[in-house]
């Protein structure tokens, strides 16, 4: 099912977009292809693909998943050995196809082609100023905004970049693209992933690890906060934009949005789920029957806490992982039916049984309160909630979707009070300590905490 409409119908996180970039190799659109596949769950709106034959940049895009955009006869069209793609979540400047990226900036400069993954919180300021300049926008994405800063700047084009990339604040992995020349670059707090790779002769870069199988590119390592990889025929060099640098990764891609093989500061991430699911069995201990995790996010934590507690690991849910894309808008009723049509409880499994279940985050609480029904409808004795984060009580500005502060049930509801909303017997989350312990120091965790890496300033003008 689509990411968004899941969000509606279950109160889930919305994703925020992934890149892929590929640098001297054969097939290039292909291998591009393969890479968008891997990074699908980072979003379903849209997907496109830009190849560089060394001379001429062409692109193709369009609304829907990758498999559903692309065919071998577009594919085919692209032809170089050089492109960036990217698959689309709309989490700033709505959706429609003119905001699918790559976005193509065609200027005196030469044509250049941007890939973003994030979101710039100071893009209305700046927006404002680039307008009373001049600038035309031809999208309502964010992401546009670095190319109308480039274009402003003077110097080379690297020289260019490097101005315009100190202009912006929030988070951003880029992969901008001119006819000969790839800039791979991650923000200044390293909040979104990016990491590179080896595949014969060429280089790969992606948004997670996880999709260098696919291509058999082997893993080097990951960005820096605030290096910029400037990749060419003649030269592969890195460079700061600034040294003013943090390292506050998203701890959502640890618990959420990221595959479970894929590794974030040489962290991987089922082990980083699991290692939070051991701490929260040690801090929140309850008995039970059986533990059970929900699909697909959660398993990994569920097994950490059922090797801890010793209480047996079971498959107590099922995902339904063929139901279509559909755009009913939704409604309570729907909402419910959305759950039912994802998950099924496995009444062999948890009838009379006492069970905890793990899940990775609440946000509006209704997910939880479904899956809590659709166990106690199936026969379940008791069901203990544990929750393998913190309670979600801000929102975030850097490029996820986790609502507004009135939607967050953690902000509006005390512990007792979001126990008896969701009907579980019992509830707990993970410290803030605890994650810390699971996910290392350098993290965001600024939707737990309301503690903001970044200056407040452009936060307040972004919420006007
Ligand atoms: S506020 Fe939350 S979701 Fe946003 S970057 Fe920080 S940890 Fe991630």
């Amino acid at each position: 099912m689509m990411r968004e409409l899941e969000y509606f119908l279950s109160g889930k996180i919305k994703e925020e977009c992934g890149v892929f970039g590929v640098f001297n190799v054969k097939e290039a659109s292909t291998l591009v292809y393969y890479g968008l596949h891997s990074l699908q769950h980072r979003g379903q709106e849209g997907t496109g693909i830009a190849v560089s034959t060394g001379e001429k940049i062409s692109r193709e895009k369009g609304e829907g998943l990758v498999s559903e955009v692309f065919n071998s006869e577009k594919l085919d069209k692209l032809q170089g050995k050089m492109g960036i793609g990217h698959v689309r979540y709309s989490t700033s400047g709505g959706g429609g196809i003119e905001n699918v990226q790559p976005i193509l900036i065609r200027s005196h400069l030469g044509d250049f082609v941007i890939a973003h993954n994030g979101n710039i919180v100071n893009a209305k300021e700046l927006k404002m100023q680039l307008e009373a300049k001049g600038s035309i926008f031809h999208t309502t994405s964010d992401s546009e905004i670095i190319g109308h800063l480039i274009l402003r700047e003077v110097g080379e084009f690297e020289e260019k970049l490097m101005k315009a990339l100190n202009h912006l604040e929030g988070a951003f992995s880029f992969l901008i693209m001119n006819k000969d020349t790839m800039y791979v670059i991650r923000d200044k707090n390293g909040f979104r992933p990016l990491s590179m790779g080896k595949l014969e002769e060429g280089f790969v870069f992606s948004s997670e690890s996880s999709a260098f199988e696919i291509v058999g590119a082997e893993y080097i390592r990951g960005l820096n906060p605030g290096e910029v990889l400037i990749v060419s025929k003649d030269r592969i060099e890195s460079k700061q934009y600034t040294e003013s640098t943090q390292n506050k990764m998203c701890a959502m891609e640890y618990i959420y949005f990221s595959r479970p093989d894929s590794s974030i500061n040489n962290l991987n991430v089922h082990n980083s789920r699991r290692e939070c699911g051991t701490i929260l069995a040690k801090e929140s201990p309850v008995e039970a029957d059986i533990v059970i995790g929900v699909p697909d996010s959660s398993l990994s934590a569920a097994m950490g806490y059922s090797n801890f507690s010793g209480i047996p690991y079971e498959i107590g849910l099922i995902k339904n992982r063929y139901v279509g894309r559909t755009f009913i808008k939704p409604n309570q009723k729907q909402r419910e039916r959305g759950v039912k049509m994802k998950l099924s409880a496995m009444e062999a499994v948890v009838k009379n049984k006492k069970i905890i279940l793990v899940d990775d985050s609440i946000v509006r609480g209704t997910t939880s309160k479904h899956i809590i029904k659709l166990l106690k409808d199936a026969g379940a004795k008791e069901v203990h909630m544990r929750i393998a984060s913190s309670p979600i009580t801000n929102p975030c500005f850097y490029g996820v979707d986790t609502s507004t502060y009135s939607e967050l049930i953690s902000n509006t509801l005390n512990l007792k009070e979001l126990t008896e909303y969701i009907g579980a017997d019992t509830l707990n989350f993970l410290s803030l300590e605890g994650m810390y312990e699971g996910l290392g120091k350098n993290i965001c965790t600024a939707c737990f905490t309301g503690k903001y890496p970044t200056s407040m300033f452009s936060l307040l003008e972004n919420l006007k």
